[in-house]
Formats: structure tokens, sequence, C-alpha cells
């Protein structure tokens, strides 16, 4: 999580570099202070809170499809679809999907950012409390789950298994009750994301319940599945 002197000295430098009330405090860069306690809550990555998605550079037919996102987040979260953005390093998906989630806290939504760095972790510790690690992932209205790969090497069978069962639990439940959900991966075979029999189990969710954006440049094509 972001450490508290982190949160309060960026919701400060707001106040203080408001251009209306020069630092006096106003109900604009209040407003923007609140916002800021938000994105800390969901676990935003600090680099994106100051960062709107209107300086999106990259891929221009990706731009398109999350501005539309972004501008209706409600219908979002009413048809409950989730994402999926596929790209090399650099193309913008974790920014994009950070913006999608600042979108949805300040509109009054619960969101969560997470790594799969972060999941597995926490479903492998011993002193993770697991059962509330999941109604966190189960229950947020918006979650992202950036870096979503494959390459992970587990210390046992065992705790791949666990894993993969785990993970699927989540992703099954959210998929269910039509929670958005949003994973970003540099994997372009997604499906090889999960060994064994969760690969098949993946696959069938994916189909169901993601849509499927590949981000980059000439390469872009957007499949509906
Ligand atoms: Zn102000």
């Amino acid at each position: 999580m972001i450490p508290r002197k982190k949160i309060d000295i960026k919701k400060q430098n707001v106040i203080k570099r408001c251009k209306k009330c020069s630092g006096n405090s106003c109900s604009i860069c209040e407003a923007q202070a609140s916002r800021i306690e938000k994105y800390a809550h969901a676990n935003i990555p600090v680099e994106y809170w100051d960062k709107s998605f209107k300086e999106f550079s990259g891929d221009e037919n990706f731009r398109k499809a999350i501005s539309l996102k972004i501008k209706d987040i409600d219908k979002v979260y009413e048809e409950g679809k989730s994402l999926m953005f596929i790209g090399t390093l650099g193309t913008g998906k974790s920014y994009s999907a950070s913006c999608l989630l600042k979108r949805a806290v300040a509109a009054g939504y619960t969101g969560l950012y997470v790594t799969m760095a972060d999941v597995v972790a926490s479903i492998l510790s011993s002193q993770v409390d697991t059962s509330k690690y999941y109604k966190n992932l189960v229950g947020a209205d918006f979650l992202v789950i950036d870096e979503f790969s494959s390459h992970w090497i587990f210390p046992s069978e065992k705790s791949e298994q666990l894993f993969g069962s785990s993970l699927e639990f989540v992703l099954r439940t959210r998929f269910q009750n039509q929670l958005p959900t949003i994973l970003c991966s540099n994997d372009s075979d997604v499906d090889d994301i999960f060994g064994g029999f969760f690969a098949k189990s993946f696959r069938s969710l994916r189909n169901h319940h993601v849509e499927l954006y590949v981000v980059g440049g000439k390469d872009y094509r957007r499949k509906d599945a």
C-alpha cells in the first residue's frame, strides 16, 4: 500500500499549486485532494495520479475505445464486461487501466489495483489473511490486475495449483457477478498464462466475459469474444 506521507504531500501540493485560490484551499483543490485520497485507497500507482487520459499518445484506436469507456463509466459498470489489454512494454496499458480506475473511484465506485506479483505473494503467504484478501479482490466494483503473466516459477506444484485455483475462483466470481475486471499483460498468448487444467477453464471464462484489446502500433486489432 502507498505510504501515508506520500499521500499527504501529494494532497498538500494540489492545494499549494491551485491556480484558483493560490494555496488558501477552495472547493476545486479540496475536491482534487479528496480524489487523491480515493486513488491511494484503491492502490493506484502514484505516477498516474496527476496524469489525465487526454495525454495518452499511443495506439489511436485503443485511445478512442478507452476514452468512450472513461466518459461513460456507469455504463461500463452496468454492462459488467471485463477487459484485457495485451501489448509490449510502454504501450500504455497500465496507464489506461489506471485512468479507468481513477474515473471509477472518482465516480463513487470502489476500486483496487494489484499486480500479479501481489496476488501470487498474498495467496502463497502464511502472513496474509487470505480470506480477507480474496474478499478485497472479489468485492471491489472495479479491479485491475496488472502484469498478468505466465512467467511465474512456483516453489512447488502444490503452490502452483493453489495459485491457479485461487485466481480462477476470483476471476470466475467476478465475471459471474458482472464486475468489471481489467487484466493487463505482455504475453501475446494469453491462454498460456494458466498451465494444465486451468488453461482450459481460463480460456472458456475469457471467451465468455472478456473483451480483448491488443495494444500496439500497426498490429492493433480488437477482438470481441
Ligand atoms: Zn484551491
